[in-house]
C-alpha cells in the first residue's frame, strides 16, 4: 500500500519532465563525454579539459557531472580532464572511440564564397576573432541542457561531414543543417543571452546565444535577426527567421552547439531530451 507521501514523490517525478536532462553521451571526436565528479558541493566544481574550463551540471541527486565537448580533430585513445581541488588537480581519465564521418561534395556558384579575395579574407579574419571571443564567454549560470529543436524540418546535412566545396577541401561541417522554408521562425532551444547578432561572410546573418558555463549555441544563414546583443531569451522565443544568407545552397538553419569552445554534434542534445509538456 502506498502512503500519501510516496504518492507525492511519484507525482513530483511525473509532473516535472525535463527538469533535469543531459545530452546523449557519445565519446567520439565531435561528441560529448559526461563524467561524474563525486561531489555535491554548494559551489560548482571547476573542471579543465585541454586548458579550457568545462560545463558542470547537477543530476537529480544533486551530484555534479562534467559535460565535456570533444573536438572533431581528436584521435581515438586515452585522455584526461582535471578536477581542481584547491591546489590539487584530480585526474579524470576517459577513452575516446573512433568515428568516421562521411564526405560531402557541394557546388557553390558564387566562386568568391569558396575562394575569397584579399578584401574578403580581411573580413573573414575579423569575423573569426569575434567568433572566438564569443565562444570564450564564461557566465556562471548553470546551463539548462534539455533543449528543444530550434526549427522543425528534415536534417539536410549531419554534423561532422568532411566537406569539399567545388572539389576544394574545406573545414568539416561544424553544425547540423535543418532544411525549412525561408521565413520559418527559429526558436531559442533553451534560456540564454544574445552574445552576437551580426552578418558574416560565410555564415550570413548569425546569432550566438550564451546558455552559461561555456555552453554556446549558434544560428547561421538567417533571413533576418529578431534579437540584438544583450537580449535575454527564454526557451522557445523567436530569435530570427530561416534564410540562405552567406554560403548556402538553399534555405536552412545551420545550428551549432559549443561546449568548452568545441563544436559538438547538436543531435546529441535532441536525442536525450524528454518530452516537454
Ligand atoms: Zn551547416
Amino acid at each position: 500500500m502506498r502512503s500519501p507521501f510516496v504518492l507525492m514523490i511519484l507525482l513530483a517525478g511525473v509532473l516535472s519532465p525535463g527538469a533535469w536532462a543531459l545530452p546523449q553521451a557519445d565519446p567520439v571526436p565531435g561528441g560529448i563525454i559526461v563524467l561524474p565528479l563525486n561531489s555535491s558541493s554548494a559551489t560548482p566544481p571547476e573542471v579543465i579539459f585541454r586548458d579550457t574550463r568545462t560545463a558542470v551540471v547537477r543530476n537529480d541527486r544533486q551530484e555534479w557531472l562534467a559535460v565535456i565537448g570533444l573536438p572533431l580533430g581528436l584521435k581515438k585513445g586515452s585522455y584526461t580532464a582535471y578536477l581542481k581541488k584547491g591546489k590539487e588537480q584530480v585526474p579524470l581519465p576517459f577513452t575516446i572511440h573512433d568515428k568516421q564521418y562521411e564526405t560531402q561534395h557541394l557546388t557553390i556558384t558564387n566562386k568568391r564564397k569558396v575562394e575569397p579575395n584579399k578584401e574578403d579574407l580581411d573580413r573573414i579574419w575579423a569575423e573569426s576573432k569575434k567568433k572566438k571571443a564569443a565562444l570564450k564567454t564564461w557566465d556562471q549560470t548553470i546551463p539548462e541542457l534539455s533543449f528543444i529543436k530550434p526549427v522543425e524540418g528534415r536534417t539536410s546535412s549531419q554534423f561532422g561531414l568532411r566537406r569539399f566545396y567545388n572539389d576544394k577541401p574545406r573545414n568539416p561541417h561544424g553544425g547540423l543543417d535543418i532544411a525549412a522554408p525561408e521565413g520559418t521562425p527559429i526558436k531559442a532551444p533553451a534560456d540564454g543571452v544574445v552574445l552576437l547578432a551580426d552578418n558574416f561572410f560565410f555564415s550570413g546573418n548569425v546569432v550566438y546565444l550564451d546558455h552559461g558555463e561555456g555552453v554556446i549555441t549558434y544560428y547561421a544563414h538567417m533571413k533576418e535577426h529578431k534579437v540584438k546583443p544583450g537580449d535575454k531569451v527564454r526557451q522557445g522565443d523567436i530569435i530570427g527567421l530561416v534564410g540562405m544568407t552567406g554560403r548556402a545552397t538553399g534555405p536552412h538553419l545551420h545550428w551549432g552547439v559549443y561546449l568548452n569552445q568545441t563544436a559538438v554534434n547538436p543531435a546529441l542534445f535532441l536525442a536525450a531530451t524528454p518530452a516537454k509538456q
